[in-house]
């Protein structure tokens, strides 16, 4: 991908040509990033372990959506996926660690193998994906990664203390990828959802009741969180490399 700092306004296809796997990608904020990439020209991988959602979403979209089963705690899968994106459609020029969990417990009674998880998934994760597609993004003259943090990776929220280590890890890691890629024409940023409806908040009464007291009084949409992704993925970000893009409804403002 040539990141072309001339090139003018946005038109359709903002993403065209582009080869773009999408973790976590069978529901919520990933298949609303993958519509969303696809909608403008895209080819997108959706890679999940849900098997039968993903398959089923790949199979909606049709021929330039391809569904992949990926753990993204194993670095056998992560090959296994960037071999099959290739295949499919051709080096990958995007990535977006979009996959996570959370796991609720104060931590006096939180367990180690509860803390260890969330980390495996959320953050191990998130490097296996970063190391997995250097190569393919070299071939394809360079490419975008986006890596789904969250306003718990900017402050902190009680009872969710390994989901928001993960979530400052993925910050971090993504300033220190975007000084080590920049110059193979990788661009790397963060993005900080606040309170989003999926399935991962349908039973949080914290993210109800705290987004009725943020500026912007509601839940976000995973499809406003989608808008910002294409942005990074496209060359409209062609400047923006190590930075945190926030959408949150204001939360962080308070
Ligand atoms: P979700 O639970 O609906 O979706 C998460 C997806 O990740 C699911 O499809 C799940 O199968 C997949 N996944 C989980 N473990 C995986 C693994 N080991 N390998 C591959 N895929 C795996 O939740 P969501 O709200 O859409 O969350 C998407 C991302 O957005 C997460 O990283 C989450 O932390 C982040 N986020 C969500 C919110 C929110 O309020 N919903 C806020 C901030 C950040």
């Amino acid at each position: 991908m040539t990141e072309n700092p001339t090139s003018s306004l946005p038109v359709p296809g903002r993403v065209a040509g582009r080869v773009v796997i999408v973790t976590g990608g069978a529901r919520g904020i990933g298949a609303a990033c993958v519509r969303r990439l696809l909608a403008e020209g895209a080819r997108v991988v959706v890679a999940d372990v849900l098997e039968a959602e993903g398959a089923a979403l790949a199979a909606e979209l049709g021929e330039h959506a391809a569904y992949v089963p990926l753990d993204v705690t194993s670095e056998d899968g992560w090959r296994r996926a960037v071999a099959a994106a290739e295949a499919a459609f051709g080096p990958v020029s995007g990535l977006v660690n979009n996959a996570g969990i959370v796991h609720v417990d104060p931590i006096e009674t939180l367990s180690e193998a509860d803390y260890r998880r969330v980390i495996d998934v959320n953050q191990v994760g998130v490097f296996l994906g970063m190391k997995a597609v250097i190569g393919s993004m070299r071939r394809a003259g360079g490419g975008s990664i986006v890596n789904i943090s969250s306003t718990g990776g900017l402050i902190g929220y009680s009872r969710i203390l390994g989901y928001v280590a993960s979530k400052w890890a993925v910050r971090g890691m993504t300033k220190t990828a975007a000084q080590e890629l920049g110059p193979d024409g990788i661009r790397v940023n963060s993005v900080h959802p606040g309170f989003t409806r999926s399935e991962m908040t349908a039973d949080s009464a914290r993210s109800h009741e705290q987004a009725r007291h943020q500026p912007l009084a509601r839940q976000a949409e995973p499809l406003e969180i989608a808008h910002l992704v294409l942005f990074l993925i496209s060359d409209e970000a062609g400047y923006c490399t190590g930075s945190e893009f926030v959408a949150d409804g204001g939360f962080t403002s308070l």
